[in-house]
Formats: structure tokens, sequence, C-alpha cells
């Protein structure tokens, strides 16, 4: 298997599997632990949504946990469910707030739904009253961001009737950053007095202000619980600038086969390349299921062995292939890196025309993920 980046973890790889996505979870614990010394006197939350940013969230999750995180926030409440068991004692909060349906699930799991209406506050509020004890929630103020959270007008409503919070322990406060990658952008700041002047309308209790980036605005931007997605997986929080976080993730593609073609011969869909001369091709099991870009077509490298390897052709449904004439070694069952500290997220995003964000939650079910304690 030439190419394949070792040490893996302990095991053979599932029989015929195409893709391997290696995660460091001592990479993932370490960035927490620098998120944590930048931000004094306030815990930082694993933020564990969309599996995790599509590392997994169950090699995630619990690796934090076994640092000593005790705060995680999911999108949906399946995704808290699914990691309720691995990380005992700790808050699981559903960003997506709390569907009318769900209330008895979020209490009997102990899951702590974050309430971003009028609405969602009476329900919970109705739960705690049936069940005859507190029920926990995170409280979502709107300052800027116009998607979830309390606007104006229902927090002057909520801070005229603070008898809409009974039964329920309001265990913090919090509002979401617009534009935390732009440190300069005004916003920052205007979010930051709006959730001020907001939090001093309501009951007192702990705020939750910074996400990834705004971590890095400064020590105004500091609460007591940030929340932390992006940068635990290694992705830039100050782009521009250079990346303090450690890279986490490795994308390994199996080559399938090697072929030799002649000049002028096209390869892939609709022919959009040929060969300039008589060519090896490698055609390796990641495609655009995979969620392997379909918009790399034509662009970019893999590596092996330290060297760049061009990505040659459409990328198809289940398959990409590469150039490798200038590469011997690359045989059937070598794996090229695809996603790794020398092609690190931002630089597929920026082939792609998209987010490190997208590329990483994109990668699909059919990827194997193993987790590497470095
Ligand atoms: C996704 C999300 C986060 C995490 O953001 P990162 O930029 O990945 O750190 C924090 N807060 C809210 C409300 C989110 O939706």
């Amino acid at each position: 298997m030439t190419g394949l980046i070792e040490p893996l973890p302990a095991g053979p790889l599932p029989a015929g599997v195409g893709a391997v996505l290696v995660v460091d979870t001592g990479a993932i614990i370490a960035n927490w632990n620098l998120l944590r010394a930048r931000h004094p006197g306030g815990a930082v939350a694993g933020v564990v949504k969309a599996n995790a940013y599509g590392l997994g969230a169950t090699i995630v999750a619990p690796a934090l946990h076994g640092a000593g995180c005790r705060h995680f926030f999911t999108a949906h409440l399946t995704e808290a469910l699914a990691i309720r068991a691995l990380v005992p004692g700790a808050m699981i909060a559903v960003l997506n707030g709390l569907s009318p349906d769900a209330a008895s699930v979020f209490a009997a799991y102990d899951i702590t739904p974050v309430l971003g209406s009028l609405s969602e506050i009476a329900a919970w509020g109705a739960a705690a009253r049936q069940l005859g004890r507190k029920l926990p929630a995170l409280l979502h103020i709107d300052t800027g961001m116009a998607r979830l959270g309390l606007d104006a007008a229902e927090l002057a409503r909520l801070a005229g009737a603070p008898e809409l919070l009974a039964g329920i322990d309001l265990r913090f406060v919090m509002t979401h950053l617009v534009a935390s990658e732009r440190p300069e952008d005004p916003l920052n700041a205007l979010q930051r007095a709006r959730f001020a002047t907001a939090c001093a309308m309501l009951p007192a209790a702990p705020r939750s202000l910074a996400n990834s980036s705004g971590i890095f605005l400064g020590a105004e931007f500091i609460s007591d619980l940030a929340r932390a997605g992006a940068a635990l997986y290694g992705i830039n929080p100050m782009p521009g600038e250079k990346n303090p976080m450690r890279p986490v993730a490795r994308l390994q593609a199996r080559v399938i086969q090697v072929r030799e073609i002649a000049a002028h011969a096209p390869v892939g869909y609709d022919a959009t390349w040929r060969a300039a001369r008589p060519s090896r091709i490698a055609t390796v099991a990641l495609g655009y299921a995979d969620g392997w870009p379909f918009r790399l077509s034509g662009q970019g490298a893999a590596i092996f062995d330290g060297a760049p390897v061009p990505l040659v052709g459409r990328v198809s449904m289940d398959l990409t292939t590469y150039d490798v004439t200038d590469h011997p070694a690359i045989q059937a069952e070598s794996w090229l890196e695809v996603i790794g500290p020398n092609l690190p997220p931002e630089r597929i995003a920026e082939q792609a025309g998209t987010t490190p964000y997208e590329i990483l939650t994109s990668l699909g079910a059919r990827i194997v993920r193993l987790a590497r304690a470095a």
C-alpha cells in the first residue's frame, strides 16, 4: 500500500475501502487547549454539529470529553442523541432550537435546547411545569444574523415579563457573530454592544459570545463560554494570517487502477482533458458522491511521497483521475493524499470556489473515518 502515511491506527482497514479520513484526535485536543489559552476566564465548548464538521462526532466528542470538555453543541436533536452516552455529564445544546414535537425527548435525554423565540420559551416552560422540575436551556439573542434568536421586539417582551422564564434554568444567554473572520468589520463591536444591552435586560446568567474566529477578536469578546467548531478541526480562524491551529484531517484515496494511454487520448466525461504525451492515468475511489467537489475538475493536485500529482479530467460520481506519468511509483493500491497537512481544506476550498467548512462537512458516509491519537 505505497503512499499510505504511517502510522495508521491499529487494525486493518475494512476490505475494499475507497477512501480513509484519518482524524488526529491529539491535534484536536491541542487545538482545544490553544483556544482555551486564548479565552481566559471562560470555557470553550466543542461544536460537533454536522458530524463534527465531517470528521466523525463519535470520534471527536469522546476525545474532547476525555480532555475535560464539558460543553457540546450540535445543530439537530438527532446529532445530540448520537453522542449523549459518549459524553456523560456534559451539556449538549441543540443550536436549531426546540421543535414543538420534541420537548419530551429533550427532557428525557438531558439535551439542552437553545431557545430562539418566545414560542420555544413557552413550550419549554410548559414542559418544565408538566414534569414538575426545572429544565436547562440556553437563550439565543439575535444581534444581527437574522436567522435564529429573539429579535428586539421579542427581547423587549421577555424583559417586561421575566415570569415567562419560570421553570427554565438559564445556563447561558448567547448570540452569534456575523463577521468574526474579519476583525476590521464594525459589525463585531456593534453586535457585542447589542449583546451587552440584551443581557442587561434579562435575569443574570452566564454569557456565550465567540465562535472560533471570535476568540481571536480580543479581550472584549471573551465570555463565559466560547463555541468553537472550525478551529478545533484545523481550519484557520484568522484567514489571511498564519494558521495557529494544528492540522487535524488527512483524507487518502485508494488507486484502483493505473492505465497507459496514447498521446491525444481523452480522459473522463466529456473528454475535457487530453494527454499531451503518452501518459499513465491513476483512477482513485473518490468522487463527488463522497463530497469531493465537482468544481475541482481539471484543477489542483493530490500528494504522493511529498510531490504534487495533477488531477486531470472531470471529477465523476465515484472516481477521480490523476496524471501519474511522472510518478512511476504510483500503482494500483497506492494511496494519494487529497487533504492533509500539505493540502489544507483552505486550499481545496479556494480551488473549488467554496469555504473550508463546506469541504469538510461534505465528506460523505462512504469514507472510513479513523482516529489517530498523536
Ligand atoms: C456553527 C456555529 C458555531 C461554531 O462556529 P465556528 O466558526 O465553526 O467556530 C458557533 N455558534 C453557532 C451559533 C454556530 O451555528
